[in-house]
């Protein structure tokens, strides 16, 4: 018998090969709590889909939010389906609502090299890299504010505006801070661009550094977006954790997996760290009609999103085992097409689910 309240989560395949790796993520799961004694209530859920909209004419029922209040996490496939539904429709009819609405402020991307996963950097070694994209998921320079004016004439000026509240900023810098002091290593890289954007990043910079006077114990290490984005080319292994606003950390967050080869096993995690809000775990990758209803579509961004959920509710052992299995089976086999084997997606999961299981 586990010693807490089951965790309650909601599980939302969506669309896509969201259903086919879904299952694969809850056979991983199910082992880890099997194995951890971790009591799981899942909620199975239908909608956040394309077929619901079809059926209903809305991604998600009007009580949406009520139904998932009171989960502890969400753990979500992919959603779209071009051919039926706009993907503006689709995204903003159920993720992005999510994400705001449960005020998800942390994106938070792992960056790993894993053997197995050919890297386009040469000379890596597996274990080398291993850090977090911390991205701020709220604010920045992402918001609607601005506008054109004197269109079509010689004096067309167009404005974008970014907002950086002191709250916004300081509930990022304060994960990131905890993250890194939780780490083994202790460093902290703040991405700025207060060379440039002479506003805005000299008061993020502030905001860092004022925050780092509660954090001695942390390495922080300030660096402006261009030279952070080479050295995540040239000196990957140097980084821990790196903390990003909205639009930086977009970019450093697609950049880091790309430098390890594993965008296509990408895991993300959106976050409320103060558990106000249900967080909520999904692959990177989208709902991919192409390779749909083949059963070959490659399981491990789902798999790890599971194990992110896991070490979120604070279940780092259980965590660690998933990474381990995962890490095993993309040395060893079965491996999907995509990575140049020839397992279909159950296969591969069933693998990986075994290791976990111990
Ligand atoms: P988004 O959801 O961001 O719009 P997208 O629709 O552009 O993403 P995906 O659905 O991620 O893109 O698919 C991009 C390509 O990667 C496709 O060719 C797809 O088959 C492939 N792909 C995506 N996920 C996987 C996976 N888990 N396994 C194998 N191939 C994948
Ligand atoms: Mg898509």
């Amino acid at each position: 018998m586990s010693k807490h309240k089951p965790f309650k989560i909601a599980v939302i395949p969506g669309d896509g090969i969201g259903r086919e790796v879904m299952p694969e993520g809850l056979r991983a799961l199910q082992a880890a709590a099997a194995r951890f004694d971790i009591a799981l209530e899942l909620t199975h859920i239908d909608w956040a889909s394309c077929d619901y909209y079809l059926a209903h004419g809305q991604m998600m029922p009007a009580d949406w939010k009520a139904q998932l209040q009171g989960m502890d996490a969400i753990l979500f496939g992919a959603v779209g389906w071009p051919a039926t539904v706009p993907d503006h429709i689709s995204l903003w009819g159920s993720l992005l609502k999510f994400r705001r609405e449960f005020d998800q402020y942390i994106n938070l991307r792992p960056v790993r090299l894993f053997e197995g996963v050919p890297c386009p950097l040469a000379g890596r070694q597996p274990g080398e890299i291993d850090f977090f994209v911390v991205r701020e998921n709220t604010e920045g320079e992402y918001t609607n504010l601005g506008g054109r004016l004197f269109e079509g004439t010689e004096r067309e000026l167009v404005v974008q505006e970014s907002v950086f509240t002191r709250h916004g900023t300081e509930r990022v810098l304060r994960y990131a801070f905890e993250l890194a002091r939780a780490r083994a290593r202790k460093q902290l890289t703040v991405a700025t661009k207060s060379n440039g954007i002479a506003i805005s990043m000299p008061w993020w910079d502030e905001r860092a550094a004022e925050m780092a006077q509660a954090y001695p114990e942390v390495a922080v290490d300030k660096q402006h977006i261009d030279i952070l984005c080479a050295r995540f080319v040239l000196q990957p292994q140097r980084f821990d954790v790196v903390v990003a606003s909205n639009l930086f950390g977009d970019i450093l967050s697609d950049l880091g997996p790309a430098c390890t080869g594993t965008i296509g096993l990408a895991p993300s995690a959106n976050l409320n760290p103060e558990r106000s809000y249900p967080s909520l775990f999904e692959p990177v990758h989208g709902s991919a009609p192409d390779i749909y209803g083949k059963n070959i579509a490659n399981p491990v961004a789902m798999i790890w999103s599971a194990a992110l959920l896991l070490d979120f509710l604070g279940c780092r052992p259980a965590h660690d085992a998933m990474l381990a299995a995962i890490e095993q089976v993309l040395a060893h086999g079965p491996r999907t097409p995509d990575l140049g084997g020839s397992a279909s997606t159950t296969e591969m999961g069933c693998a990986i689910a075994e290791l976990i299981a111990g």
